[in-house]
Protein backbone atom coordinates (compact mmCIF):
# COMPACT_ATOMS: atom_id res chain seq x y z
CA UNK A 1 0.00 0.00 0.00
CA UNK A 2 2.82 2.51 1.23
CA UNK A 3 4.90 1.43 -1.70
CA UNK A 4 1.94 2.14 -4.09
CA UNK A 5 1.46 5.42 -2.81
CA UNK A 6 5.06 6.02 -2.80
CA UNK A 7 4.96 5.10 -6.43
CA UNK A 8 2.42 7.16 -7.90
CA UNK A 9 3.43 10.43 -5.84
CA UNK A 10 7.13 10.16 -7.45
CA UNK A 11 5.87 8.80 -10.84
CA UNK A 12 2.64 9.79 -11.64
CA UNK A 13 0.26 7.58 -13.88
CA UNK A 14 0.50 8.74 -17.48
CA UNK A 15 -1.23 7.15 -20.30
CA UNK A 16 0.55 4.09 -22.21
CA UNK A 17 -1.74 4.65 -25.27
CA UNK A 18 -1.84 8.65 -25.40
CA UNK A 19 0.95 9.96 -23.14
CA UNK A 20 -1.66 12.42 -21.63
CA UNK A 21 -1.89 12.21 -18.02
CA UNK A 22 -3.21 9.11 -16.57
CA UNK A 23 -6.15 7.67 -14.39
CA UNK A 24 -5.53 7.45 -10.72
CA UNK A 25 -3.26 4.83 -10.26
CA UNK A 26 -3.89 3.68 -13.80
CA UNK A 27 -1.08 4.01 -16.86
CA UNK A 28 -4.12 5.33 -18.62
CA UNK A 29 -6.78 8.09 -19.32
CA UNK A 30 -10.31 8.16 -18.98
CA UNK A 31 -10.55 8.82 -23.33
CA UNK A 32 -8.42 5.86 -24.21
CA UNK A 33 -10.18 3.57 -21.57
CA UNK A 34 -13.57 4.39 -23.44
CA UNK A 35 -12.27 3.70 -26.74
CA UNK A 36 -11.01 0.60 -26.07
CA UNK A 37 -12.17 -2.07 -27.88
CA UNK A 38 -15.38 -4.46 -26.71
CA UNK A 39 -17.60 -7.69 -27.57
CA UNK A 40 -20.68 -6.85 -29.14
CA UNK A 41 -22.18 -9.82 -27.35
CA UNK A 42 -20.82 -13.27 -25.99
CA UNK A 43 -21.63 -16.61 -25.08
CA UNK A 44 -21.57 -16.63 -21.45
CA UNK A 45 -19.62 -19.96 -21.56
CA UNK A 46 -16.66 -19.95 -23.96
CA UNK A 47 -16.76 -15.96 -24.79
CA UNK A 48 -17.19 -16.42 -28.17
CA UNK A 49 -17.79 -13.08 -29.62
CA UNK A 50 -21.58 -12.91 -30.61
CA UNK A 51 -24.47 -10.35 -32.05
CA UNK A 52 -25.90 -10.61 -28.48
CA UNK A 53 -25.04 -12.23 -26.00
CA UNK A 54 -26.29 -16.12 -24.78
CA UNK A 55 -25.92 -18.51 -22.41
CA UNK A 56 -24.50 -20.98 -24.33
CA UNK A 57 -23.22 -20.82 -27.94
CA UNK A 58 -24.14 -23.85 -30.78
CA UNK A 59 -20.63 -25.07 -30.27
CA UNK A 60 -20.70 -25.06 -26.52
CA UNK A 61 -24.29 -26.94 -26.52
CA UNK A 62 -22.25 -29.62 -28.42
CA UNK A 63 -20.02 -30.08 -25.80
CA UNK A 64 -19.88 -28.11 -22.50
CA UNK A 65 -16.46 -26.46 -21.54
CA UNK A 66 -14.81 -27.76 -18.15
CA UNK A 67 -15.26 -24.08 -17.38
CA UNK A 68 -18.26 -22.98 -15.75
CA UNK A 69 -18.31 -19.27 -17.54
CA UNK A 70 -16.01 -16.88 -19.56
CA UNK A 71 -14.65 -13.33 -18.34
CA UNK A 72 -12.93 -11.24 -21.47
CA UNK A 73 -11.85 -8.12 -20.75
CA UNK A 74 -11.97 -7.15 -24.29
CA UNK A 75 -11.80 -7.95 -27.77
CA UNK A 76 -8.53 -9.13 -29.42
CA UNK A 77 -8.10 -5.47 -31.39
CA UNK A 78 -6.75 -2.35 -32.04
CA UNK A 79 -5.07 -1.08 -28.82
CA UNK A 80 -5.41 -4.09 -27.14
CA UNK A 81 -4.31 -5.80 -29.01
CA UNK A 82 -0.98 -3.17 -29.35
CA UNK A 83 -0.63 -3.69 -25.64
CA UNK A 84 -0.78 -7.49 -25.27
CA UNK A 85 2.53 -7.30 -28.34
CA UNK A 86 4.11 -4.89 -26.61
CA UNK A 87 4.04 -7.24 -23.26
CA UNK A 88 4.25 -10.22 -24.53
CA UNK A 89 6.74 -9.86 -27.56
CA UNK A 90 8.91 -6.89 -26.35
CA UNK A 91 8.72 -7.47 -22.54
CA UNK A 92 6.89 -4.10 -21.61
CA UNK A 93 5.64 -4.94 -18.44
CA UNK A 94 4.09 -1.83 -17.33
CA UNK A 95 1.90 -2.76 -20.57
CA UNK A 96 1.45 -5.76 -18.46
CA UNK A 97 0.34 -4.42 -15.52
CA UNK A 98 -2.04 -1.65 -17.58
CA UNK A 99 -3.84 -4.81 -18.80
CA UNK A 100 -4.02 -6.50 -15.53
CA UNK A 101 -5.43 -3.42 -14.14
CA UNK A 102 -8.59 -2.57 -17.27
CA UNK A 103 -8.70 -6.06 -16.81
CA UNK A 104 -9.91 -5.77 -12.84
CA UNK A 105 -11.69 -2.60 -13.73
CA UNK A 106 -13.84 -4.55 -16.70
CA UNK A 107 -14.45 -7.46 -14.59
CA UNK A 108 -16.38 -5.38 -11.81
CA UNK A 109 -18.73 -3.50 -14.15
CA UNK A 110 -19.13 -7.19 -15.55
CA UNK A 111 -20.08 -8.44 -12.08
CA UNK A 112 -17.39 -11.36 -11.98
CA UNK A 113 -17.96 -13.19 -9.17
CA UNK A 114 -15.04 -13.14 -6.76
CA UNK A 115 -12.84 -16.77 -7.26
CA UNK A 116 -10.94 -18.08 -3.93
CA UNK A 117 -7.82 -18.19 -5.86
CA UNK A 118 -6.26 -17.28 -9.43
CA UNK A 119 -4.03 -19.61 -11.43
CA UNK A 120 -1.99 -18.44 -14.39
CA UNK A 121 -2.18 -20.85 -17.58
CA UNK A 122 1.61 -22.09 -17.55
CA UNK A 123 3.93 -21.69 -20.08
CA UNK A 124 6.39 -25.13 -20.34
CA UNK A 125 9.81 -24.86 -19.30
CA UNK A 126 11.67 -24.38 -22.10
CA UNK A 127 9.30 -21.46 -23.72
CA UNK A 128 9.82 -19.82 -20.18
CA UNK A 129 13.86 -19.77 -20.55
CA UNK A 130 13.20 -18.24 -24.18
CA UNK A 131 10.94 -15.63 -23.22
CA UNK A 132 12.08 -15.03 -19.35
CA UNK A 133 8.63 -14.73 -18.63
CA UNK A 134 5.09 -15.88 -18.22
CA UNK A 135 3.16 -13.72 -19.20
CA UNK A 136 -0.31 -15.35 -17.56
CA UNK A 137 2.10 -15.51 -14.25
CA UNK A 138 2.72 -11.70 -14.69
CA UNK A 139 -1.34 -10.80 -15.53
CA UNK A 140 -2.41 -13.27 -12.35
CA UNK A 141 0.19 -11.41 -9.90
CA UNK A 142 -0.94 -7.95 -11.07
CA UNK A 143 -4.78 -9.08 -10.65
CA UNK A 144 -3.78 -10.22 -7.55
CA UNK A 145 -2.49 -6.25 -6.91
CA UNK A 146 -5.09 -4.82 -8.38
CA UNK A 147 -8.21 -6.49 -6.44
CA UNK A 148 -6.90 -6.41 -2.74
CA UNK A 149 -4.62 -9.23 -2.69
CA UNK A 150 -7.15 -11.95 -3.94
CA UNK A 151 -4.66 -14.91 -3.92
CA UNK A 152 -2.60 -16.58 -7.03
CA UNK A 153 -0.69 -19.64 -7.59
CA UNK A 154 1.20 -21.04 -10.20
CA UNK A 155 -0.32 -24.55 -9.35
CA UNK A 156 -0.74 -25.41 -12.77
CA UNK A 157 2.60 -26.84 -14.60
CA UNK A 158 3.07 -28.05 -18.47
CA UNK A 159 4.43 -31.18 -18.09
CA UNK A 160 4.75 -31.10 -22.27
CA UNK A 161 6.25 -28.93 -24.62
CA UNK A 162 2.98 -28.48 -26.60
CA UNK A 163 3.30 -27.29 -30.49
CA UNK A 164 2.43 -23.53 -30.41
CA UNK A 165 -1.51 -23.39 -30.83
CA UNK A 166 -1.82 -20.84 -33.43
CA UNK A 167 -0.13 -23.12 -35.75
CA UNK A 168 -2.41 -26.04 -35.39
CA UNK A 169 -6.18 -26.01 -37.25
CA UNK A 170 -9.04 -26.05 -34.49
CA UNK A 171 -9.55 -30.00 -34.43
CA UNK A 172 -5.99 -30.45 -33.85
CA UNK A 173 -5.68 -28.27 -30.71
CA UNK A 174 -8.02 -30.46 -28.01
CA UNK A 175 -5.41 -33.34 -28.87
CA UNK A 176 -2.32 -31.21 -28.51
CA UNK A 177 -3.36 -30.28 -24.91
CA UNK A 178 -4.45 -33.59 -23.76
CA UNK A 179 -2.59 -34.64 -20.52
CA UNK A 180 -0.27 -31.67 -20.98
CA UNK A 181 -1.19 -30.65 -17.62
CA UNK A 182 -0.19 -30.66 -14.01
CA UNK A 183 -1.47 -29.93 -10.67
CA UNK A 184 1.38 -29.04 -8.49
CA UNK A 185 -0.49 -28.34 -5.08
CA UNK A 186 -3.13 -26.56 -4.56
CA UNK A 187 -3.29 -24.26 -0.91
CA UNK A 188 -6.12 -24.09 1.13
CA UNK A 189 -8.50 -26.49 -0.65
CA UNK A 190 -10.03 -23.88 -3.07
CA UNK A 191 -13.69 -24.58 -4.04
CA UNK A 192 -13.73 -21.53 -6.93
CA UNK A 193 -10.87 -20.70 -9.21
CA UNK A 194 -10.13 -18.61 -11.88
CA UNK A 195 -8.00 -19.63 -14.83
CA UNK A 196 -6.14 -16.68 -15.60
CA UNK A 197 -4.70 -15.92 -19.58
CA UNK A 198 -3.31 -12.88 -21.89
CA UNK A 199 -5.83 -14.11 -25.29
CA UNK A 200 -8.07 -16.77 -25.55
CA UNK A 201 -8.40 -18.44 -29.04
CA UNK A 202 -10.38 -21.81 -29.03
CA UNK A 203 -10.85 -22.01 -25.80
CA UNK A 204 -8.82 -25.90 -25.75
CA UNK A 205 -5.85 -24.77 -23.48
CA UNK A 206 -7.92 -23.13 -20.52
CA UNK A 207 -10.37 -26.11 -21.24
CA UNK A 208 -8.08 -28.83 -20.82
CA UNK A 209 -6.61 -26.92 -17.42
CA UNK A 210 -10.10 -26.30 -16.23
CA UNK A 211 -10.43 -30.19 -16.48
CA UNK A 212 -7.41 -30.53 -14.48
CA UNK A 213 -8.62 -28.27 -11.50
CA UNK A 214 -12.14 -29.98 -11.86
CA UNK A 215 -10.66 -33.64 -11.64
CA UNK A 216 -8.43 -32.67 -8.68
CA UNK A 217 -11.72 -31.36 -6.87
CA UNK A 218 -11.97 -27.51 -7.52
CA UNK A 219 -15.74 -27.37 -7.71
CA UNK A 220 -16.29 -24.05 -10.21
CA UNK A 221 -13.50 -22.92 -12.70
CA UNK A 222 -14.09 -19.76 -14.66
CA UNK A 223 -11.96 -18.20 -17.22
CA UNK A 224 -10.27 -14.56 -16.73
CA UNK A 225 -8.63 -13.04 -20.04
CA UNK A 226 -7.84 -10.08 -21.19
CA UNK A 227 -8.93 -10.48 -24.80
CA UNK A 228 -11.04 -13.04 -26.76
CA UNK A 229 -9.93 -13.37 -30.37
ZN1 LIG B 1 -4.76 8.12 -23.23
ZN1 LIG C 1 -19.75 -20.93 -26.13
Amino acid sequence: MILGRLRTAFFPPVCLICGQAGRAAIDCCAGCISDLPHLSGRCFRCGLELDRSVKLCGRCSMALPAFAATWPGFAYQEEIERLVRRFKFHGDLAAGRLLANLLALRLSELGAPRPDLLIPVPLHRRRLLWRGFNQSALLARDLSAAMSGLPWTSALERVRNTAAQVQLPADGRVSNVRGAFRIDRLPGKPRFVALVDDVMTTGSTLNECARVLRASGVERVDVWVVARA
